[in-house]
């Protein structure tokens, strides 16, 4: 059995538009999936990288200096492989250049200036990630930081619908799990999220495989990835898991997430605790039209601050 499970991210849209680039992604790993683990995560990812839809390579949010600094992370867990790009600028696929650092190199994380390097190293070319209505949300940010207010923009997409992305596969054999992140709104520059944090936002093993969104500092401080996977070992079901790990998430710090898990028997669990987390599933070339995250929010939300 090939499975492919994707999501665009906190609060990201779930119209037609945006679920359809989910679903391109899909088909696109699905094709090299029984070939190649980790080509396919590359292959899902490059696709939303390339979309100005979500939060991740063009497109993705600015940092508070008016740039676009990235994260992107892929382990193999069948392999116990791990690689991941942090802060990094100029380049349109994150991702990959996290790929290239796994095949080629004995490093696992690469950050800022360093990881510049490597990619041009590598024959990545520069890139300019920074669209003109991520441009023009960071302008009003701004403006109404000077005005002394809280920018109306939403933390996690900048505009109204765009977020983080990330996939986790299984492909009979062993599962895998990768992300994509440009961070969110006006964050420091130099600032690293979750998304390259092994067992914070990413983690994959034997058992099982999982990817968050949402507020990064709270997945690395609760080691939510890892606590999902550590679940699973004891026998939950993944839906469980996600369940758990976000309840604890909510109590612990407060905070808005999604987390989107699979285990080794390609069973899959989604959860979420905002307004939306658009998952698609692709099992054997098919996309599941019964799947749905549950949403935590009205449970949890009085307990978030
Ligand atoms: N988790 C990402 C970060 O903190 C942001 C997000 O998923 O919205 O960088």
């Amino acid at each position: 059995m090939d499975i492919i499970a994707v999501h665009g991210g906190l609060d990201t849209s779930r119209e037609r538009e945006f679920m359809e680039v989910l679903e391109e992604a899909t088909l696109q790993g699905y094709r090299l999936l029984s070939a190649d683990r980790v080509q396919a995560m590359e292959a899902v990812l490059r696709v939303l990288e390339d979309s100005p839809r979500f939060n991740c390579g063009f497109g993705s949010i600015l940092n508070l200096d008016g740039e676009v600094e990235m994260d992107a992370a892929i382990v193999d867990g069948a392999a116990h492989r791990f690689a991941a790009v942090a802060a990094i600028r100029l380049v349109r696929n994150p991702i990959s250049v996290a790929c290239a650092l796994m095949e080629k190199t004995d490093t696992v994380i690469l950050a800022g200036d360093g990881a510049v390097k490597f990619a041009r190293q590598e024959g990545f070319p520069e890139a300019n990630c920074v669209s003109e209505e991520q441009l023009e949300a960071w302008h009003q940010a701004k403006e109404s930081l000077a005005r002394g207010q809280t920018p109306t923009q939403n933390i996690f997409t900048g505009l109204e619908y765009h977020d983080t992305v990330g996939c986790v596969v299984w492909d009979g054999a062993g599962l895998g799990a990768a992300s994509s992140t440009g961070g969110f709104s006006l964050k420091m520059p130099g600032r690293v999220g979750d998304t390259p944090i092994l067992g914070g936002g990413i983690f994959a093993s034997a058992t099982s495989a999982t990817v968050c969104t949402g507020v990064g500092e709270a997945f690395i401080e609760t080691l939510s990835a890892k606590y999902v996977d550590e679940q699973i070992v004891s026998g939950l079901h993944p839906q469980q898991a996600v369940e758990f790990a976000l309840r604890r998430l909510a109590d612990l710090k407060g905070a808005e997430g999604g987390i989107l898990a699979m285990d080794a028997e390609g069973r899959i669990g989604a959860a979420f605790n905002a307004g939306r987390f658009p998952v698609v599933v692709l099992v054997d070339g098919r996309i599941r039209d019964d799947f749905k995250p549950v949403n935590l929010k009205p449970e949890l939300d009085p307990e978030i601050n």
